[in-house]
Protein backbone atom coordinates (compact mmCIF):
# COMPACT_ATOMS: atom_id res chain seq x y z
CA UNK A 1 0.00 0.00 0.00
CA UNK A 2 0.79 3.01 -1.23
CA UNK A 3 -0.27 6.35 0.71
CA UNK A 4 0.05 9.63 -0.28
CA UNK A 5 1.31 12.66 1.89
CA UNK A 6 -1.35 14.90 0.94
CA UNK A 7 -4.06 15.62 -1.74
CA UNK A 8 -6.16 17.90 -3.04
CA UNK A 9 -10.40 17.27 -2.56
CA UNK A 10 -11.43 17.89 -5.88
CA UNK A 11 -15.10 16.93 -6.87
CA UNK A 12 -17.22 17.40 -10.31
CA UNK A 13 -18.29 20.91 -9.03
CA UNK A 14 -14.79 22.28 -8.81
CA UNK A 15 -13.95 20.61 -12.33
CA UNK A 16 -17.46 22.39 -13.73
CA UNK A 17 -16.89 25.44 -12.16
CA UNK A 18 -13.06 25.78 -14.08
CA UNK A 19 -14.66 24.49 -17.31
CA UNK A 20 -17.07 27.22 -17.23
CA UNK A 21 -14.38 29.93 -16.92
CA UNK A 22 -12.78 28.51 -19.91
CA UNK A 23 -15.87 28.82 -21.75
CA UNK A 24 -16.19 32.20 -21.13
CA UNK A 25 -12.40 33.23 -22.10
CA UNK A 26 -12.76 35.77 -18.94
CA UNK A 27 -9.25 34.22 -17.51
CA UNK A 28 -8.20 37.50 -15.28
CA UNK A 29 -10.07 40.13 -13.43
CA UNK A 30 -13.44 39.11 -14.19
CA UNK A 31 -16.57 38.24 -11.87
CA UNK A 32 -14.84 34.81 -10.44
CA UNK A 33 -12.08 36.22 -8.07
CA UNK A 34 -15.44 39.11 -6.81
CA UNK A 35 -17.41 36.55 -6.14
CA UNK A 36 -14.09 34.37 -4.40
CA UNK A 37 -13.36 37.14 -2.52
CA UNK A 38 -17.17 38.09 -1.09
CA UNK A 39 -17.52 34.22 -0.18
CA UNK A 40 -13.91 34.04 1.54
CA UNK A 41 -14.46 37.26 2.99
CA UNK A 42 -18.11 36.23 4.60
CA UNK A 43 -16.94 33.00 5.96
CA UNK A 44 -13.80 34.55 7.47
CA UNK A 45 -16.05 37.35 9.02
CA UNK A 46 -13.76 39.98 7.81
CA UNK A 47 -14.78 43.19 5.79
CA UNK A 48 -12.80 42.50 2.94
CA UNK A 49 -10.83 40.00 0.68
CA UNK A 50 -8.03 40.50 -1.53
CA UNK A 51 -7.22 37.53 -3.95
CA UNK A 52 -3.75 37.05 -4.50
CA UNK A 53 -0.99 34.71 -6.45
CA UNK A 54 0.27 33.38 -3.24
CA UNK A 55 -0.09 33.38 0.41
CA UNK A 56 3.49 34.33 0.25
CA UNK A 57 2.80 37.66 -2.00
CA UNK A 58 -0.43 38.47 0.53
CA UNK A 59 2.29 38.16 3.30
CA UNK A 60 4.61 40.58 1.68
CA UNK A 61 1.94 42.83 0.89
CA UNK A 62 0.88 43.10 4.33
CA UNK A 63 4.13 44.04 5.48
CA UNK A 64 4.44 46.95 2.54
CA UNK A 65 1.02 47.65 4.82
CA UNK A 66 2.62 47.69 7.79
CA UNK A 67 5.49 50.06 6.73
CA UNK A 68 8.29 47.52 8.29
CA UNK A 69 11.06 48.11 5.66
CA UNK A 70 14.53 49.23 5.87
CA UNK A 71 16.19 47.74 9.14
CA UNK A 72 12.60 48.16 10.94
CA UNK A 73 11.96 45.15 12.82
CA UNK A 74 8.87 42.49 13.24
CA UNK A 75 8.26 40.10 16.03
CA UNK A 76 7.72 36.69 14.94
CA UNK A 77 8.97 33.35 15.52
CA UNK A 78 11.35 30.54 13.31
CA UNK A 79 9.46 27.54 14.13
CA UNK A 80 7.12 28.50 10.32
CA UNK A 81 7.45 27.69 6.68
CA UNK A 82 10.43 29.84 5.75
CA UNK A 83 7.30 32.51 3.62
CA UNK A 84 6.35 33.90 6.90
CA UNK A 85 9.87 35.35 7.45
CA UNK A 86 11.09 35.75 3.78
CA UNK A 87 8.06 38.06 3.29
CA UNK A 88 9.91 40.70 5.90
CA UNK A 89 12.87 40.59 4.44
CA UNK A 90 11.62 41.38 0.52
CA UNK A 91 11.21 45.04 2.54
CA UNK A 92 14.40 45.02 3.67
CA UNK A 93 13.06 44.64 6.95
CA UNK A 94 14.87 42.48 10.01
CA UNK A 95 12.36 39.46 11.53
CA UNK A 96 13.38 39.85 15.39
CA UNK A 97 12.66 35.82 15.88
CA UNK A 98 10.95 34.90 19.68
CA UNK A 99 10.96 31.34 21.01
CA UNK A 100 7.33 29.29 21.14
CA UNK A 101 5.44 28.23 23.38
CA UNK A 102 6.60 23.92 23.95
CA UNK A 103 2.59 22.82 23.34
CA UNK A 104 1.23 24.25 20.35
CA UNK A 105 4.31 25.56 18.67
CA UNK A 106 3.36 28.88 18.30
CA UNK A 107 4.45 32.21 19.34
CA UNK A 108 5.33 33.18 22.91
CA UNK A 109 3.13 35.65 24.20
CA UNK A 110 5.17 36.22 26.76
CA UNK A 111 8.12 36.50 24.85
CA UNK A 112 6.41 39.12 22.23
CA UNK A 113 5.69 41.49 25.69
CA UNK A 114 9.32 40.68 27.00
CA UNK A 115 10.76 41.94 23.53
CA UNK A 116 8.99 45.01 22.64
CA UNK A 117 9.19 46.40 26.01
CA UNK A 118 12.96 45.45 25.93
CA UNK A 119 12.91 47.78 22.32
CA UNK A 120 11.40 50.40 23.27
CA UNK A 121 13.77 50.54 26.57
CA UNK A 122 16.90 50.65 23.64
CA UNK A 123 20.32 50.23 24.57
CA UNK A 124 21.85 47.14 25.50
CA UNK A 125 18.54 45.71 26.53
CA UNK A 126 16.81 46.09 23.13
CA UNK A 127 20.05 44.86 21.23
CA UNK A 128 20.24 41.11 22.70
CA UNK A 129 16.64 40.67 20.82
CA UNK A 130 18.52 41.02 17.45
CA UNK A 131 20.12 38.81 15.47
CA UNK A 132 23.56 38.15 16.28
CA UNK A 133 24.88 39.80 13.16
CA UNK A 134 23.08 43.10 13.59
CA UNK A 135 23.78 43.84 17.33
CA UNK A 136 26.46 46.40 16.49
CA UNK A 137 24.63 48.56 14.15
CA UNK A 138 22.17 51.05 14.70
CA UNK A 139 18.66 49.45 16.17
CA UNK A 140 15.71 49.39 14.28
CA UNK A 141 12.27 50.63 14.47
CA UNK A 142 9.53 47.98 15.73
CA UNK A 143 6.38 47.84 13.12
CA UNK A 144 4.51 44.84 13.95
CA UNK A 145 4.02 41.64 14.93
CA UNK A 146 3.36 38.42 12.38
CA UNK A 147 2.19 35.51 14.58
CA UNK A 148 1.97 32.49 12.80
CA UNK A 149 -1.58 30.11 13.53
CA UNK A 150 0.97 27.32 13.27
CA UNK A 151 -0.50 23.76 12.20
CA UNK A 152 -4.17 24.96 11.70
CA UNK A 153 -4.31 26.40 15.47
CA UNK A 154 -4.71 29.71 16.60
CA UNK A 155 -1.85 31.76 18.28
CA UNK A 156 -2.24 33.00 21.76
CA UNK A 157 -3.95 36.36 20.48
CA UNK A 158 -5.44 38.32 23.01
CA UNK A 159 -1.93 39.21 24.58
CA UNK A 160 -0.17 39.30 21.72
CA UNK A 161 -3.09 42.10 20.57
CA UNK A 162 -2.19 43.73 23.76
CA UNK A 163 1.15 44.29 23.40
CA UNK A 164 0.64 45.64 20.10
CA UNK A 165 -2.24 48.58 21.32
CA UNK A 166 0.20 49.60 24.25
CA UNK A 167 3.52 49.95 21.32
CA UNK A 168 1.41 50.89 18.06
CA UNK A 169 2.36 47.95 16.48
CA UNK A 170 0.44 46.62 12.92
CA UNK A 171 -0.59 43.14 13.73
CA UNK A 172 0.02 40.51 10.40
CA UNK A 173 -1.33 36.67 11.09
CA UNK A 174 0.08 34.31 9.16
CA UNK A 175 -3.57 32.35 8.81
CA UNK A 176 -2.06 30.30 5.64
CA UNK A 177 -2.24 27.14 8.15
CA UNK A 178 -5.97 27.93 9.62
CA UNK A 179 -8.76 28.77 7.21
CA UNK A 180 -11.71 28.17 9.61
CA UNK A 181 -10.21 28.26 12.79
CA UNK A 182 -11.58 29.84 15.89
CA UNK A 183 -9.79 31.29 18.92
CA UNK A 184 -12.08 31.48 21.93
CA UNK A 185 -15.29 31.34 19.04
CA UNK A 186 -13.74 34.57 17.18
CA UNK A 187 -12.06 33.35 13.35
CA UNK A 188 -8.31 33.59 12.81
CA UNK A 189 -8.13 36.27 10.35
CA UNK A 190 -10.22 38.65 11.96
CA UNK A 191 -7.54 39.59 14.74
CA UNK A 192 -5.09 41.66 13.32
CA UNK A 193 -4.54 44.66 10.79
CA UNK A 194 -4.68 41.85 8.09
CA UNK A 195 -4.61 38.14 7.44
CA UNK A 196 -3.18 35.60 5.10
CA UNK A 197 -4.76 32.48 4.05
CA UNK A 198 -2.56 30.28 1.53
CA UNK A 199 -4.26 27.60 -1.25
CA UNK A 200 -1.24 26.14 -2.50
CA UNK A 201 -2.50 22.09 -3.65
CA UNK A 202 -2.10 20.63 0.70
CA UNK A 203 -4.05 23.22 2.34
CA UNK A 204 -7.50 22.58 3.75
CA UNK A 205 -8.73 24.62 0.70
CA UNK A 206 -6.63 25.54 -2.69
CA UNK A 207 -6.85 27.11 -5.92
CA UNK A 208 -3.78 25.37 -7.00
CA UNK A 209 -1.37 28.52 -6.05
CA UNK A 210 -3.09 31.15 -4.59
CA UNK A 211 -3.84 33.25 -1.47
CA UNK A 212 -5.90 35.47 -0.15
CA UNK A 213 -5.76 38.81 2.75
CA UNK A 214 -8.33 39.54 4.47
CA UNK A 215 -8.61 42.62 6.47
CA UNK A 216 -11.14 45.06 8.34
CA UNK A 217 -9.48 48.12 6.99
CA UNK A 218 -10.95 50.12 4.11
CA UNK A 219 -7.18 52.02 3.73
CA UNK A 220 -5.27 48.91 3.76
CA UNK A 221 -7.81 46.78 1.07
CA UNK A 222 -7.28 50.01 -1.17
CA UNK A 223 -3.65 49.61 -0.90
CA UNK A 224 -3.78 45.75 -1.51
CA UNK A 225 -5.98 45.98 -4.50
CA UNK A 226 -3.25 48.62 -6.00
CA UNK A 227 -0.06 46.86 -4.90
CA UNK A 228 -1.16 43.46 -6.66
CA UNK A 229 -2.17 45.17 -10.10
CA UNK A 230 1.25 46.99 -10.79
CA UNK A 231 0.43 49.92 -8.52
CA UNK A 232 -2.62 50.96 -10.31
CA UNK A 233 -5.23 53.03 -8.40
CA UNK A 234 -8.95 52.35 -8.68
CA UNK A 235 -8.66 55.17 -10.97
CA UNK A 236 -6.35 54.92 -12.78
CA UNK A 237 -5.94 54.31 -16.53
CA UNK A 238 -4.41 50.66 -17.50
CA UNK A 239 -1.02 52.02 -18.11
CA UNK A 240 -1.20 54.77 -15.19
CA UNK A 241 1.13 53.43 -12.47
CA UNK A 242 0.80 55.36 -8.90
CA UNK A 243 2.99 53.21 -6.66
CA UNK A 244 5.55 50.57 -7.05
CA UNK A 245 3.20 47.38 -7.28
CA UNK A 246 3.74 44.04 -8.61
CA UNK A 247 1.79 41.50 -10.11
CA UNK A 248 -0.03 39.51 -7.71
CA UNK A 249 -3.36 38.77 -9.24
CA UNK A 250 -5.24 35.43 -8.59
CA UNK A 251 -6.33 34.36 -11.88
CA UNK A 252 -10.31 33.47 -12.38
CA UNK A 253 -9.45 29.88 -13.21
CA UNK A 254 -7.95 29.77 -9.40
CA UNK A 255 -10.87 31.96 -8.23
CA UNK A 256 -13.62 29.86 -9.76
CA UNK A 257 -12.06 27.01 -8.10
CA UNK A 258 -11.41 28.51 -4.74
CA UNK A 259 -15.08 29.56 -4.60
CA UNK A 260 -16.37 25.87 -4.84
CA UNK A 261 -13.83 24.96 -2.27
CA UNK A 262 -14.99 28.11 0.02
CA UNK A 263 -18.57 26.49 -0.46
CA UNK A 264 -16.98 22.90 0.78
CA UNK A 265 -14.51 24.38 3.10
CA UNK A 266 -16.63 23.53 6.10
CA UNK A 267 -17.42 19.75 4.61
CA UNK A 268 -14.01 19.55 4.28
CA UNK A 269 -12.72 20.77 7.58
CA UNK A 270 -15.12 17.92 9.29
CA UNK A 271 -13.46 15.33 7.33
CA UNK A 272 -10.00 16.74 8.35
CA UNK A 273 -11.04 17.02 12.05
CA UNK A 274 -12.90 12.96 11.41
CA UNK A 275 -9.10 11.57 10.16
CA UNK A 276 -7.71 13.84 13.13
CA UNK A 277 -9.84 11.44 15.58
CA UNK A 278 -8.62 8.66 13.81
CA UNK A 279 -5.63 9.12 14.00
CA UNK A 280 -5.59 10.28 17.76
CA UNK A 281 -7.76 7.12 18.54
CA UNK A 282 -5.47 4.60 16.97
CA UNK A 283 -2.36 6.51 18.78
CA UNK A 284 -3.42 6.52 22.34
CA UNK A 285 -1.27 3.67 23.30
CA UNK A 286 1.91 4.68 21.96
CA UNK A 287 3.90 6.21 24.46
CA UNK A 288 6.96 7.19 21.95
CA UNK A 289 4.47 9.02 20.24
CA UNK A 290 2.96 12.47 21.48
CA UNK A 291 -0.38 13.45 19.44
CA UNK A 292 -1.33 16.57 18.79
CA UNK A 293 -1.89 19.46 21.39
CA UNK A 294 -5.04 21.54 21.29
CA UNK A 295 -5.19 24.39 23.66
CA UNK A 296 -8.28 25.19 25.51
CA UNK A 297 -8.37 28.51 23.62
CA UNK A 298 -8.72 26.46 20.50
CA UNK A 299 -12.79 26.43 20.02
CA UNK A 300 -12.36 25.32 16.97
CA UNK A 301 -9.17 23.30 15.05
CA UNK A 302 -8.63 23.86 11.12
CA UNK A 303 -6.17 20.42 10.74
CA UNK A 304 -3.97 21.69 8.16
CA UNK A 305 -1.59 18.45 9.12
CA UNK A 306 -0.99 15.89 11.74
CA UNK A 307 2.01 16.18 13.18
CA UNK A 308 3.08 13.94 15.98
CA UNK A 309 6.17 13.73 18.09
CA UNK A 310 8.39 11.13 18.20
CA UNK A 311 9.71 11.22 21.85
CA UNK A 312 13.40 9.71 22.28
CA UNK A 313 14.92 7.31 23.10
CA UNK A 314 13.14 6.65 19.56
CA UNK A 315 15.16 7.95 16.33
CA UNK A 316 12.66 9.68 14.46
CA UNK A 317 15.07 9.64 10.95
CA UNK A 318 15.24 5.68 11.74
CA UNK A 319 11.43 6.20 11.80
CA UNK A 320 11.11 7.52 8.73
CA UNK A 321 12.95 5.31 6.61
CA UNK A 322 11.31 2.21 8.06
CA UNK A 323 7.81 3.97 7.25
CA UNK A 324 9.39 5.31 3.66
CA UNK A 325 9.93 1.54 3.32
CA UNK A 326 6.37 0.62 3.85
CA UNK A 327 5.24 3.06 1.29
CA UNK A 328 4.41 5.77 4.03
CA UNK A 329 5.89 9.28 3.11
CA UNK A 330 6.10 11.48 6.53
CA UNK A 331 7.51 14.80 6.87
CA UNK A 332 9.99 16.59 9.78
CA UNK A 333 7.81 19.50 9.96
CA UNK A 334 9.01 22.45 11.05
CA UNK A 335 12.73 22.52 10.12
CA UNK A 336 13.32 25.80 12.24
CA UNK A 337 13.67 29.08 9.85
CA UNK A 338 16.62 30.09 11.71
CA UNK A 339 18.93 27.42 10.65
CA UNK A 340 18.45 27.26 6.86
CA UNK A 341 21.66 28.10 5.56
CA UNK A 342 20.46 32.08 4.09
CA UNK A 343 19.48 32.68 7.54
CA UNK A 344 22.48 31.46 8.91
CA UNK A 345 24.77 32.97 6.66
CA UNK A 346 22.94 36.68 6.58
CA UNK A 347 22.58 37.10 10.05
CA UNK A 348 24.95 34.49 12.01
CA UNK A 349 21.94 32.38 13.84
CA UNK A 350 23.38 29.69 15.23
CA UNK A 351 21.78 26.29 17.00
CA UNK A 352 20.86 26.98 20.12
CA UNK A 353 19.73 30.38 20.19
CA UNK A 354 16.00 29.41 19.93
CA UNK A 355 15.94 25.96 22.15
CA UNK A 356 12.03 25.44 21.76
CA UNK A 357 11.68 25.71 18.29
CA UNK A 358 14.71 23.28 17.69
CA UNK A 359 13.93 20.77 20.06
CA UNK A 360 10.36 20.83 18.15
CA UNK A 361 12.21 20.61 14.72
CA UNK A 362 13.99 17.25 15.96
CA UNK A 363 10.78 15.61 17.30
CA UNK A 364 7.81 17.14 15.21
CA UNK A 365 6.76 14.29 12.43
CA UNK A 366 4.18 15.05 9.73
CA UNK A 367 1.88 11.76 9.30
CA UNK A 368 -0.10 11.52 5.43
CA UNK A 369 -3.25 13.93 6.18
CA UNK A 370 -5.80 15.25 4.30
CA UNK A 371 -9.55 15.00 3.53
CA UNK A 372 -9.69 12.51 1.35
CA UNK A 373 -7.26 10.32 3.68
CA UNK A 374 -9.40 7.08 4.30
CA UNK A 375 -9.59 5.44 7.60
CA UNK A 376 -8.07 2.09 6.18
CA UNK A 377 -5.13 4.45 5.38
CA UNK A 378 -5.05 6.20 8.87
CA UNK A 379 -4.76 1.88 10.39
CA UNK A 380 -2.23 1.09 7.69
CA UNK A 381 0.09 3.98 8.52
CA UNK A 382 -0.78 3.42 12.16
CA UNK A 383 0.33 -0.07 12.16
CA UNK A 384 3.48 0.81 10.47
CA UNK A 385 4.47 3.45 12.73
CA UNK A 386 3.78 0.80 15.69
CA UNK A 387 5.92 -1.90 13.53
CA UNK A 388 8.51 1.16 13.01
CA UNK A 389 9.08 1.57 16.74
CA UNK A 390 9.09 -1.61 18.15
C1 LIG B 1 1.70 27.73 3.02
C2 LIG B 1 2.26 28.74 3.93
C3 LIG B 1 2.65 30.02 3.48
C4 LIG B 1 2.77 30.43 2.03
O1 LIG B 1 1.84 30.05 1.17
P1 LIG B 1 2.15 29.89 -0.41
O2 LIG B 1 0.77 29.98 -0.98
O3 LIG B 1 2.79 28.57 -0.62
O4 LIG B 1 3.00 31.03 -0.86
C5 LIG B 1 3.05 30.94 4.41
N1 LIG B 1 3.13 30.65 5.71
C6 LIG B 1 2.79 29.45 6.19
C7 LIG B 1 2.90 29.20 7.65
C8 LIG B 1 2.37 28.44 5.31
O5 LIG B 1 2.09 27.22 5.78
Amino acid sequence: MHVPMSSPDITDAEIAAVNAVMQTRYLSIGPQIVAFEEALAAYAGAKHGVGVNSGTSGLHLCVIAAEARDGDLVITSPFSFIASSNSILYERAIPLFVDVDPATGNIDPNLVREAAADLARGGETARRWLPRKLRSGAIGQLRAIMPIHAFGQPADMDPILAVAAEHKLAVIEDACESVGATYKDRPSGTFGDAAVFAFYPNKQMTTGEGGMIVTNRDDYATLFRSLRNQGRDVFDAWLNHTRLGYNYRLDELSAALGLVQTNRLDEMLARRAQVAAWYNERLADLALVERPFVAASTTRMSWFVYVVRILPPADRTAVMQRLAEAGVPSRPYFTPIHLQPFYRQSFGFEPGDFPVTERLGEISLALPFSSVTTEEQVDYVCAQLRAALA
